[in-house]
């Protein structure tokens, strides 16, 4: 496998700092914590990331806005989730039913 980032996070449920791997940043095995710029682009998504809380097991959503990791937001608020190789899968939302 290739390189990855990681983002840090306190998980939702159990409140234990804890962290994801992305592909979805630079690659630099870089390490975002909540408050960083996590891409240049102007993101904006609420993302389930794809690995669980290791302590829990629970999903767990960011939301990340002009780039920036804002903070963990719930499950029901996801927009995008990221799949195994950085691809990410848009989910169902206002936007879809035109
Ligand atoms: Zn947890």
């Amino acid at each position: 496998m290739g390189m990855y980032d990681m983002i840090e996070y306190t998980c939702s449920n159990c409140a234990k700092e804890t962290y994801a791997q992305t592909k979805l940043a630079s690659c630099f095995l870089t390490v975002y914590k909540i408050g960083d710029f996590f891409s240049e682009e102007n993101i904006n998504m609420n993302l389930i990331m794809k690995d669980e809380c290791d302590k829990c097991q629970s999903k767990n959503c960011i939301m990340i806005k002009d780039g920036k990791i804002i903070q963990t937001v719930p499950l029901e608020k996801a927009t995008h989730q990221e799949e195994s190789f950085g691809n990410v899968t848009k989910l169902n939302d206002e936007k879809d039913s035109r």
